[in-house]
């Protein structure tokens, strides 16, 4: 059986880092914080991977 796949939050434009320790991320899109990464908790709790990926935008590389 194959891993669930799922988007990486850490490249996703809605999480942000909250820097509180026991709810260190926060997922904008879905307006929660949480001591899991934020793809963890949307497929524990509805079964399906994340829908609201949207990547970063692109950093200058110089
Ligand atoms: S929208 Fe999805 S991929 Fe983006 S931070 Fe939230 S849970 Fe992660």
């Amino acid at each position: 059986m194959t891993q669930t796949s799922h988007p990486d939050c850490f490249k996703c434009r809605h999480l942000k880092v909250t820097w509180r320790p026991e709810r260190p991320y926060a997922c904008l899109a879905m307006g929660f914080s949480s001591r899991q990464i934020p793809w963890q908790v949307v497929l524990n709790a509805s079964g399906q991977p994340c829908m609201l990926f949207e990547p970063k935008p692109q950093r200058p590389s110089s």
